[in-house]
């Protein structure tokens, strides 16, 4: 009997989270939710039927939904993501509402995204802050082929990619606002062997023993690569508020905070660098 949309979805959601068996089949078919809502009773063609048999089984198997569609949303952007670079997370989105409301929406500020992967952060605020100019860094010259892309399809050219790590491709450079969102799950966190993590750029997530490497270097120069009343923004694990606060007091920043996500979850610590 030829499967039917409602019978291939009813099969796949059994097997997998909510909502994860609509994303698989939209991208087999290249259609929206409003569409596979409408035509339940559509048949499936036998190839679409198997190619989407075989994205069940693999993401039955792990492999994170974002990989296997490529695409993933975050904030109001629909971006091109893969192995190359960490799968935007929706608290992520905290970091970059942090940023906005430091940026006045009609002057020309210059940010900088530290660690840009697939140009998430960087992408979202050139999107909302069109007159700012943004640079956005990373060490993985394949994660900035995906954020060029990004920028590319969605037609933003105030974002500029540089390739290095953190600060070093800005020598000399100072911004209004400087943001990242870098690796900081400490080496060993068992967390580093389940879900999406396993698949995800070991380089992209871990830092150190305490996962504070990359935040220490970022923290240790930032002020240098400021301009005066400018503004550090990190996002950190939920335990790290009170060590990154303090890192961030170390190297003379003021207005230090540390900020929740929607869940309630220490997510983002500022800082500004006194004028
Ligand atoms: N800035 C990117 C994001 O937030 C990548 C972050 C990372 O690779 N640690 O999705």
């Amino acid at each position: 009997m030829p499967a039917h949309v409602d019978s291939a979805l009813r099969h796949a959601r059994a097997r997998l989270a909510p909502g994860e068996a609509e994303l698989l089949l939209m991208h087999v078919l290249g259609r929206g939710h409003a569409w596979l809502y409408a035509h339940g009773d559509a048949p499936l063609a036998a190839a679409d039927a198997e190619r989407f048999d075989e994205l069940v089984a693999r993401r039955e198997a792990g492999e994170p939904v974002a990989y296997l569609t490529g695409r993933r949303g975050f904030w109001s952007l629909e971006l091109q993501v893969g192995p190359a670079t960490l799968i935007p997370r929706a608290e992520t989105e905290r970091l970059v509402e942090l940023a906005l409301e430091r940026l006045p929406p009609d002057t020309g500020c210059r940010v900088a995204d530290l660690g840009t992967g697939s140009g998430a952060v960087a992408l979202a605020i050139a999107s909302e802050r069109p007159r700012a100019r943004v640079v956005a860094t990373d060490a993985s010259s394949a994660a900035l082929e995906v954020a060029r892309a990004n920028a590319g399809a969605l037609g933003l050219a105030n974002v500029e990619f540089r390739h290095g790590d953190w600060f070093a491709p800005l020598a000399g450079e100072r911004f209004h606002l400087v943001a990242s969102n870098p690796p900081y799950i400490a080496e060993g966190d068992p967390h580093l062997a389940r879900g999406d993590l396993r698949h995800e750029p070991p380089r992209a997530l871990a830092s150190g023993p305490d996962g504070l490497d990359d935040i220490r270097a970022i923290t240790a120069v930032a002020a240098a690569h400021l301009e005066p009343d400018g503004w550090l923004l990190l996002e950190h694990g939920h335990d790290q508020g009170g060590p990154v606060a303090a890192l961030l007091q170390e190297a003379g920043f003021c207005a230090v905070a540390t900020l929740a996500d929607l869940e309630g979850r220490a997510r983002v610590s500022l800082g500004r660098r006194p004028a």
